[in-house]
């Protein structure tokens, strides 16, 4: 709408669209299809439908084209289109540009569903996959090689927040012209730069910060209008991972509080990493946002803020990291992230429980290590159930 509206605007206004009965609230437009004027006029939209001319759900919706409207514009892309997961995004992102005999370079650490598309989907369909440690731009420049089509990583890792140099990655691609996709999930779009650093197709999990309540399982990939609407929509309006409206319509209202929650989650995150950092009971630390972290910088230069989640290690392997989830009052045994509720995931015997010993070792998922996904609790009170699950270890 307006170009130079500012983030918490945009979050609230953006992408508006309103009805006959000029209804305050965006409206959840729960229809599967459209009724024309005229045989003439249906025709004429298959053609070629215009801005507020719908065909059908899986193509488009106006709740839908409200969301997607709204994150393209905080995103800073041409376009978006939103999916029924964050996986049918990333699936969609990838396999509507690839086809057999493509090279593709990822990073290793990868979440297992998207470890999952890039070893097992891509692949049995002739696309070729390397494997790079993404923090490592020697192995990227290595891998990179002409006739690559498009790298892929997450921006930050999980479950060791480990991050990938967004512009080093990029001006490596770019240079054989391989496309850049992004799965931006941890860094949040508030604390995202990913276009201004280069990236080309920017993917979210909207089932985390962006609903940020757990109600609602969702996905967006933002990109330019060319590969948005030639590339991903044909695929995707043909294949059927369409974000319902009535997610569409949760995914709008998370959006309106997005800048404020992912903010308070970060500054609670940051208060929690420092209060445990260097606690008797704490072995290791991983923050961005404090300095111990080994990319601190980059995290700064990157997102200007360490992030919502804070990964530790307690003493005692697991049974250490059981006690300590055992005793936890306010924080809940969970595996989303990016919830208003403080959530607690043991990686090594549940999110990462079907990796073999030597990839946990390699990526460093020890049986100690907790990842903890900060809230919107007062930071005194978390600091409280924290430190009272620390004692029992
Ligand atoms: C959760 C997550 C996904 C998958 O999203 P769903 O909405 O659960 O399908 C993909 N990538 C990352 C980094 C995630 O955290």
């Amino acid at each position: 709408m307006a170009d130079n509206w500012k983030t918490r605007t945009k979050l609230v206004h953006e992408g508006s669209r309103r009805s006959q009965y000029g209804e305050m609230a965006e409206a959840i437009f729960l229809t599967q299809g459209f009724a024309y004027d005229s045989a003439e006029s249906a025709e004429a939209r298959f053609v070629k439908a215009g801005d507020d001319e719908f065909i059908y759900a899986r193509y488009g919706n106006p709740t839908t084209r409200m969301f997607e409207e709204r994150i393209a514009a905080l995103e800073g892309t041409e376009d978006a289109f939103a999916t029924a997961s964050g996986m049918a995004a990333v699936n969609a992102a990838l396999v509507s540009m690839l086809r057999a005999g493509d090279h593709v370079v990822s990073a290793r650490a990868l979440f297992g569903s998207c470890l999952y598309i890039l070893e097992e989907v891509l692949t049995r369909y002739g696309v070729r996959v390397t494997f790079v440690d993404g923090a490592d731009l020697d192995q990227w420049r290595a891998a990179v090689v002409p006739g690559t089509k498009a790298v892929f990583f997450e921006s930050m890792s999980n479950p060791t927040l480990e991050l990938v140099d967004i512009a080093a990655v990029s001006d490596i691609a770019h240079a054989v012209g391989a496309l850049v996709v992004v799965d931006n999930v941890f860094a949040t779009p508030i604390f995202s730069r990913a276009v201004d650093q280069g990236a080309d197709v920017v993917v979210y999990s909207a089932t985390k910060h962006i609903d940020g309540q757990g109600r609602a399982l969702g996905g967006v990939i933002c990109g330019t209008r060319d590969y948005i609407r030639k590339v991903a929509e044909p695929y995707l309006k043909h294949t059927g991972a369409a974000m319902s409206p009535f997610t569409s319509w949760i995914m709008l209202n998370g959006m309106a509080t997005l800048d404020l929650r992912c903010r308070a989650m970060a500054e609670s995150a940051l208060t929690v990493a420092r209060a445990l950092e260097g606690h008797p009971k704490v072995t290791r630390m991983i923050f961005p946002g404090l300095p111990s972290h080994p990319q601190h910088a980059l995290a700064m230069a990157q997102m200007g803020s360490g992030g919502t989640l804070v990964t530790f290690e307690v003493a005692g392997g697991k049974e250490g990291a059981f006690r300590f989830m055992n005793a936890l009052e306010i924080a809940k045994i969970s595996n989303n992230l990016g919830d208003a509720k403080t959530i607690a995931t043991h990686p090594a015997t549940t999110t990462h429980q079907r990796l073999p010993q030597d990839q946990k070792d390699a990526l460093g998922i020890t049986p100690g290590l907790i990842r903890l996904s900060v809230g919107l609790e007062d930071a005194d009170d978390l600091i409280a159930d924290l430190m009272q699950g620390l004692a029992q270890v």
